[in-house]
């Protein structure tokens, strides 16, 4: 574990901002700026940081005076008397400053460069501690501001220029420079900055090396670098481009982004690239009377824990796990993935899946597609087929690399021949890449095996269906939220350690899936479930006010996530219905843990027989809530979701693997 500190209202110290004035109103009128007092809270926050156990660095984000010392003439006697403060810490602990705006107001690059301590390299990187790396970005690399900074600003206005028609060479405050600005428009304003080409460059090979020596990054910057973590108008002008440079060094390289200059704060956790984005309130605004402004972060293996003088200021930012799709792939080659899946539904459902070894047994689109019979055990008949159509193709539609079922000919009586009903054919669709070399195997992402599993689920409810009434059979005439069980009750599979285990292990040398790579999947179910789980909540309760209230929504009021990125009620089919994938959770999770409470392998079978007799076989021809009382012999309950999850304990005896 290791520490750095910072300022808890801002960033590590972003915007100190002090100037030699009476407290005042900010630009708004909103809030209420105490300069002075300001100074202040740096005094007790150095105190503190000197008797606190070791620290890594020290950061300030930026914005350490006030533009008005300009103004006032006493820039430089404003500058001293905040690095005298910071003196003491920095004899024992390296400072981290950033520049800011009202550096920049105040000062040229070079008065600034010669002013602060160990400023430059504008951009640089560190490592605080084995395995990890800082990125100190320089937010106003472009910008229109800087004092004396004549060809700086040259760039920076031809750049704003581009996006912002306003006349921007008009003395500043003559002209509304945010006129015609909507939404993250706004962010294209002098006072805000951007990030030139060469260090996006240099930000894409750090992460890459850090990628490569799995290092996890922390990236300071003065400006915010996500919509959600900042308003509109205090953004890095080209955050997408850096946001983008995250994304291709993969999942859990960038850990957290920390950034000042938006004095409200804010928070936003990116759960795709596992990123948090924590923007720093000002000690402008801390209470003159509570000077207690500042933080120690503790970095552990697993989580990042903002650590206040009071215990209630504790935040905690739990850290992606490594579970890298590099190293997992070459355990999942999507013929070990077929063959464990096949295995599974001969274990739980009482069939066998033969592939067609007659190439007239189905007609066939393509030479990639398989077909396969689903031999049922007991009787030896074929009861059902299904297609296999994996590779991603020009006649397809693209979805992003997972995979899709859908019924082709349904189960009905009434359309079979003679006495035997027609059987049901289905068909599995993937989004794979196609092999370029022969030699090698189709390998599989985790997510590839989730949505092929999901994909099974779907397929076994028109499989193994026998509802004699055509309308009825498969997921016809089937509740919705009940028809996404079986799917996500058998994605849960995909995390069930024996059947990871017979996948077959590693393509080439045929090892077993190492079991920390095993537990690493396990885990990864628990992982940020609390913030996941809630969005889902919000997300559905908004869905059902939009269907039943008659007065407006607020759009803002629903977090980082608001209406704007939220989708589901109007374009999926699912208006009001946003819950039914949450109550499907709950099924799915009460039904999987009847599995695990179960007592050995005859036991299984008999329950997965149970499931296909009770909520498979009958489609929609009979009350789901009667179907699943005759399998799990009551009603379902919430808890079981809430212990996978990890958000409750007493988890029951896991016996099935
Ligand atoms: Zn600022």
């Amino acid at each position: 574990m290791w520490r750095f500190a910072m300022h808890r209202f801002s960033s590590p110290l972003p915007d100190v901002q002090y100037a030699d004035v009476d407290d005042a109103w900010n630009f708004m009128r909103t809030r209420r700026r105490a300069y002075r007092n300001s100074l202040e809270c740096l005094r007790r926050a150095v105190d503190d940081w000197i008797r606190a156990p070791p620290l890594a660095f020290i950061v300030d984000l930026g914005d350490m005076i006030d533009q008005q010392c300009e103004a006032q003439g006493d820039s430089r006697e404003c500058l001293d008397r905040v690095l005298k403060i910071f003196e003491p810490a920095a004899a024992v602990t390296p400072v981290q400053h950033l520049i800011g705006n009202h550096e920049l107001y105040n000062f040229s690059r070079a008065e600034c460069g010669a002013l602060i301590p160990n400023i430059t390299p504008w951009y640089r990187s560190f490592s605080p501690a084995a395995g990890w790396r800082v990125l100190v970005l320089d937010a106003y690399d472009m910008n229109a501001i800087e004092n004396g900074g004549s060809q700086a600003v040259e760039e920076g206005l031809e750049f704003l220029g581009r996006h912002n028609p306003n006349d921007l060479r008009a003395p500043r405050g003559s002209v509304d420079v945010t006129k015609g600005l909507t939404g993250l428009q706004q962010r294209f304003v002098p006072m805000g900055g951007g990030i030139g080409e060469r260090q996006l460059a240099w930000i894409r090979s750090e992460l890459q090396d850090a990628s490569a020596l799995s290092e996890r990054v922390v990236v300071l910057s003065h400006l915010p670098m996500h919509p959600a973590a900042s308003t509109p108008s205090a953004l890095l002008w080209n955050f997408d481009e850096a946001l983008a440079e995250f994304g291709k060094a993969g999942q859990g390289t960038v850990v957290l982004v920390m950034a000042g200059h938006f004095h409200s704060g804010g928070y936003f956790w990116d759960s795709e690239l596992g990123i948090h984005h924590v923007t720093l309130e000002s000690p402008l605004h801390a209470d003159p009377e509570d000077a207690r402004a500042h933080c120690i972060v503790e970095v552990w293996p697993d989580r990042m824990e903002l650590l206040g003088e009071l215990d209630s200021d504790a935040i905690a930012w739990e850290l992606r796990p490594r579970t890298r799709d590099e190293a997992l792939q070459p355990y999942l080659p999507l013929t070990g993935v077929l063959k464990g899946l096949f295995n599974l539904l001969s274990r739980l459902f009482g069939v066998a899946v033969v592939p067609a070894t007659d190439r007239g047994e189905a007609p066939l689109w393509h030479r990639s597609v398989r077909f396969y019979r689903v031999v049922d055990l007991k009787t030896r008949a074929s009861i059902a087929g299904f297609y296999l159509d994996p590779f991603r193709s020009e006649r397809k539609r693209d979805s992003g690399g997972d995979f899709w079922a859908d019924v082709t000919l349904s189960y009905s009586a009434l359309l079979g021949l003679g006495n035997t009903p027609r059987r049901p054919v289905a068909h599995i669709v993937g989004d794979l890449e196609p092999r370029l070399e022969k030699s090698k195997p189709t390998l599989l992402s985790f997510k590839q095996v989730r949505s092929l599993f999901r994909a099974m689920g779907q397929a076994v409810q028109e499989l193994l269906t026998n509802q004699e009434v055509g309308l009825m059979a498969g997921t016809k005439g089937l509740e919705v939220d009940f028809a996404a069980f079986p799917p996500r009750f058998l994605e849960l599979w995909a995390y069930d350690p024996a059947t990871l285990r017979s996948f077959g292990g590693h393509f080439e040398s045929g090892d077993p899936m190492p079991e920390e790579m095993i537990q690493g999947i396990v885990s990864s179910q628990a992982f940020h479930s609390g913030s996941r789980l809630l969005d889902e909540v919000s997300l559905a309760k908004i869905d059902l006010d939009l269907h039943s209230k008659e007065e407006s929504h607020d759009i803002t009021s629903s977090g980082g996530k608001g209406l704007t990125s939220f989708s589901g009620p109007f374009s999926s089919g699912y208006a009001a219905g946003y819950f039914i994938g949450l109550w499907a959770d709950v099924l799915a999770a009460d039904a999987f843990e009847a599995f695990q409470e179960a007592e050995g392998e005859p036991e299984i079978q008999e329950l997965g027989l149970r499931f296909r007799e009770a909520i498979l076989a009958p489609g929609g021809g009979r009350a789901p809530v009667d179907a699943y009382r005759s399998f799990r012999g009551r009603s379902p309950r919430v808890a079981a979701l809430l212990r996978r999850l990890g958000l409750s304990s007493g988890r029951p005896e896991t016996k099935a693997s």
